[in-house]
């Protein structure tokens, strides 16, 4: 059996790999798609000490630092159970069962998608998901947060400070967010709300320059010319396989303490599929490298 069997390939399954290796201990890592998220990245300017890097640049990165170390990279393979016996049990979707002492669920998160005509034709070319990322990118631009909730007003009052105008794009009659970032979100003169109003597409040319939503009330439909749109509806851990083995709170997440550990023993998590509040690639990392330490805490007093 593996010491440590790490299920997901990107920044924090990696980091988590790099640190269970690095105890020698026996390490093994199952890896959908290696990289993971940043394999869908490109600019990442936030990854401290490194000015500006691409997410396949960055992936390759990773996957050569996991491979200096003795570990079991098993690309390409999606796990589909988990189980906790004596062992911990981690079934393949091809079959084979993997045997581990502890595992790190570091399966990540994907945005949910509004699937409208020209999101996906624009991602990166004016379609954004990720405020922190790529707000700078959009500086002095007008841009569109589809989605009224926490993380679309959030997204629209950090936005309000780097672009030129923010409309926020509620499909509801009105926005879901807590009242405080409402509040804040109104005193914001570069802000227009629109509610019940519900995306029907992306329009561009090489990039974005709008969108157009249906009124609800009154089925009409409008177009606003912009730069940019950034899609807050949710993120979505991809957590569902797990079914009811490990806690997971009300969004899907698997949740975690301050070394890692779910509430199964042996079992620990990081990254995105956590309830780590923010979901970025330094923290996934940092998350992976406290978690693979909680597993080799509880392998030396088990
Ligand atoms: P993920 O990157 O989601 O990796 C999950 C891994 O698990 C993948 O290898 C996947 O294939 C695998 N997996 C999933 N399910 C299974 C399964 N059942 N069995 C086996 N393997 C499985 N963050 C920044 O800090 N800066 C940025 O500029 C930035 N830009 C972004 C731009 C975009 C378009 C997106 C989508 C995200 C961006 N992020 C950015 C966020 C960042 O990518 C994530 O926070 C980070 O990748 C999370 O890492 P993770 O390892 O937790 O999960």
């Amino acid at each position: 059996p593996y010491d440590v069997l790490v299920i997901g390939g990107g920044p924090s399954g990696a980091s988590a790999a790099i640190y269970a290796a690095r105890k020698g201990i026996r390490t093994g890592i199952v890896a959908e798609r290696f990289g993971g998220q940043i394999m869908d990245t490109l600019g990442i300017e936030n990854f401290i000490s490194v000015k500006y890097t691409e997410g396949p640049k960055l992936a390759a990165s990773l996957e050569e630092h996991v491979k200096e170390y003795n570990v079991d990279v098993m690309n390409l393979q999606r796990a589909k159970r988990l189980e906790k016996k004596d062992l911990i049990e981690i079934e393949l979707e091809n079959g084979a069962v993997l045997k581990s002492k502890t595992v790190i669920l570091s399966t990540g998160a994907r945005w949910r998608n509004v699937g409208v005509p020209g999101e996906a034709e624009f991602k990166n070319k004016g379609v954004a998901y990720c405020p922190h990322c790529d707000g700078p990118l959009f500086a002095g631009k007008r841009v569109a947060v589809i989605g009224g909730g926490n993380s679309g007003v959030e997204a629209a009052i950090d936005l309000a400070g780097i672009v030129k105008h923010v409309t926020v794009l509620e499909f509801a009659a009105e926005l879901k967010a807590d009242s405080v970032l409402q509040d804040r979100l109104h005193s914001l003169p570069n802000v227009t709300v629109i509610t019940n109003a519900q995306t029907t597409e992306i329009t561009g040319t090489d990039k974005v320059n709008g969108i157009s939503y249906k009124d609800r009330e009154t089925e009409t439909v409008h177009h606003i010319e912009l730069e940019g749109v950034f899609v807050q509806i949710g993120l979505v851990p991809n957590t569902d396989w797990l079914g009811d083995t490990v806690e997971r709170n009300r969004m899907g997440e698997i949740v975690v303490d301050k070394h890692g550990a779910t509430s199964v023993p042996g079992v620990f998590a990081a990254g995105d599929c956590t309830n780590s509040p923010y979901k970025q690639i330094i923290i996934s990392m940092g998350s992976g490298a406290t978690a693979a330490l909680g597993a080799f805490d509880y392998l030396i007093r088990n």
